[in-house]
Parts: C-alpha cells; structure tokens; sequence
C-alpha cells in the first residue's frame, strides 16, 4: 500500500460491532468478563482500549514498523524508552533538540543514574568517540528543533549496529509522509503526535513505533506497568487527523518553500535554516532521506536583536505566537523564551539558539497571505 493510502486505511478495519468506518470512541474504563479472563480481549484500558488500539495499529503502518503505542503526550513516549534503561546506562544524544526532551533528561533520568551525552551528530562519525560498554541508547531527532540540523539516520544507524546500541530517532518534524527511521534501520521511532500527526492543534499526544517484537514487548510492559497512556477521544481525534496528514504535509511543505525563500532574499533577514536549500550544510543528506523537506522554518532578522526579534512575532497577525508545531494554522514562536527556554542559555546559544531566533511553523493557509504577513511583520 502507498503512503496516501496507508494514511487512509492503514492497520484499519472497519469496526467489527457495526461496521462503523471511523472507531467508535470507547469512552470505558473496563470491560466485562463472562468468567474470570473471560473477555473479548479487552480487560482494563490502562492495558488496552479498542480505540487506541486502532490508532497504534494505523502508527504502526505509517511508519513501516509492525507495533505502535500511543501515549498522554510526546514526553510520556520519551520516558517510556528512558525505562528500557537502567543505572549506570549512557545515552548519547543530539545536543540540539527539543527543550523538554532535554530537561527530561537532564532534570529526571539524571537523578535515577543515568548518563547523558549531548553531541553534534551532523557529522554521524562524532558519535564512536563517546561509546562505551555502558552505552545503550543513541537518541536522535532530524530535522533538529529548532536548527534544522539535518542527521544522517542510515549513517548513525550503521554505527548504532556495530556497537550493538539502539537507536531511537524523534520523527516529529518530519512525519512519516518525508521519511520513516525504521526503514533505515533504527530501531525506535518517537512522535510528538500533539504536532503534525494530530495536525489541528487540538490535542496532546505521543507515539512510539518499533519493528522489533522483544523491544516492543518491553515497551508494551512500560506502557501498562507506568500507565502514560492516552485517552479513546484522543485517540479517535488523531486517527482523523491522521487521514489527512498526506495532504496537509504536501501544502506544509509547499508553504514552507515559498516562504523559506521568500525570507532568504528578505533585505531584513540575516539567516534562514531549512533544509531545502542547497547551501543547508546537510542538504544532500536531506535529499537522500527526506522526500520533501517540511514547513518548519528557522530565521534570525538582521541586527540579531532579542528586542526586535520580540516586536516581529508581536507584529505578526496570520501567524499565532504559540507554543507548539503542525497544526494546519501557522504558528511563529521564539525558542529562547519558549520552547528552548529550559536550555541553559551557554548551552543553547552553542547550538544557535540565539536570543533574536524566531521559529516558524508555516501552515496551509493560502500562501499570499502568510508572505503579507511576514512582510508587515518585518518591515520594522
Ligand atoms: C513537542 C515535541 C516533543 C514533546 O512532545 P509533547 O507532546 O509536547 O510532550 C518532543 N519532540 C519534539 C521534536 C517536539 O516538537
């Protein structure tokens, strides 16, 4: 099945009470038994619930893996992997990525013994020098949050394979429709399912999705044992959402091409970070992995003001200023005092998280309008 289909009927039945097209949302917490284990598989939802279970099936197939698992939230998917982990255990890490996976990091899994390292990985190479035999996990994201870094996932995955170290890559910003880490070799795929995958900015939601039964087994266990779990009207929201993720990833990234380069020949505009271009130091990499190159845009106006930044995504008025990415509306945020905010500021700025960075996360209005808005917004 094609990936324009896949979105549409992937791991998707019919229900089986009715026939109803869309899952019904069971909205229970538990399910009758005829004598004791006597059920129609269904016990308790912390464990199972029809509705998810719809929706885990159809990650599964968008991804190309064989088990998907929803959780409360993009963090609660983190943190499950973190618990395939124990004391004394390395982790090796993209050293640009999204606040609150590194204050996850940082400020829990630090405290239960667990060791970090924050690296560039745009040259995948830089890795080797921080394996040792306590190194179990290398986790990735790409494109990078908010730098549009871009990292070699087949590159990182050889690597991951010759020292016998998993592999997990944060899939958010590029979404199964530009590329899919496990037909690469990784082993974990992570989502941020409150962005595009949801993609109407209406709910909180995380996703793992693995090839690998014993993996997935562990993760499964996690899942009911911790309890992160999400809710059957939320599962049914982002199965609907996942229906048109297709169609609004094309519109993403055709906004986010004209805008791209509508900013780049910008007389006010000092830098743009986005992979389509030919001078994005991993462009070619992007080419190679990613079948378009997405709607999120990184920009720093020129002066490289924190103040003048602030007045620009003030001035805008197509664009929200919020929190959050990949909803169909367009959003502008300033990651140095929002979602990067919980980065020391020494630690984000050797990244490029200056403090006059502006995000962009360029929706599927008409595009006229969004460049009418940009070019207001920046003609202070
Ligand atoms: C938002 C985001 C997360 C965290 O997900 P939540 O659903 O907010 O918990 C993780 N990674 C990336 C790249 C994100 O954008």
């Amino acid at each position: 099945m094609k990936f324009n289909t896949k979105t549409i009927h992937g791991g998707q039945k019919p229900d089986k009470a009715y026939g109803a097209v869309m899952p019904p949302i069971y909205q229970t917490s538990t399910f009758a038994q005829s004598t004791p284990g006597g059920h129609k598989g269904y016990e308790y939802a912390r464990t199972h619930n029809p509705t998810r279970t719809a929706l885990e099936n159809a990650l599964a197939s968008l991804e190309n893996g064989n088990y998907g698992l929803a959780f409360g939230s993009g963090l609660a998917a983190i943190d499950a992997v973190m618990k395939l982990l124990k004391s004394g255990d390395e982790v090796i890490s993209t050293n640009d990525l999204y606040g609150g996976t590194y204050r996850l990091f940082t400020k829990i899994f630090e405290n239960y013994g667990i060791k970090f390292h924050f690296i560039g990985m745009e040259n995948a190479a830089n890795i080797e020098a921080y394996i040792n035999e306590n190194t179990k996990l290398i986790w990735t994201e790409t494109p990078t949050n908010p730098m549009m870094n871009i990292i070699d996932i087949e590159a990182t995955v050889a690597i991951a394979k010759k020292h016998n170290i998993m592999l997990a890559v944060d899939n958010t910003f590029a979404t199964p429709y530009l590329q899919c880490p496990l037909d690469f070799g990784a082993d974990i795929v992570m989502h941020s399912a409150t962005k595009y995958i949801g993609g109407h900015s209406d709910l909180v939601m995380g996703a793992l999705i693995v090839k690998d039964k014993e993996i997935a087994d562990k993760l499964y266990f996690i899942q009911n044992a911790s309890g992160a779990i999400c809710g059957p009207m939320d599962s049914f929201l982002a199965l609907r959402g996942i229906k048109t993720l297709h169609v609004r990833m094309q519109r993403h990234c055709e906004n986010g091409k004209a805008i791209a380069e509508y900013l780049a020949a910008h007389p006010n505009v000092e830098k743009v970070y986005w992979p389509g271009f030919e001078n994005h130091p991993n462009h070619d990499i992007a080419k190679k992995q990613m079948d378009d190159f997405g709607g999120m845009i990184s920009f720093v106006a020129k002066g490289n003001d924190y103040d003048q930044a602030i007045k620009i995504v003030e001035n805008l008025k197509v664009f929200t200023l919020a929190e959050s990415l990949g909803g169909v509306e367009s959003l502008a945020g300033h990651p140095a005092s929002m979602t990067h905010a919980s980065i020391p500021k020494a630690a984000r700025e050797k990244t490029g998280v200056v403090d006059a960075l502006i995000r962009l996360s360029v929706g599927i209005e008409d595009v006229d309008d969004l460049i009418e808005d940009l070019a207001q917004a920046l003609s202070i």
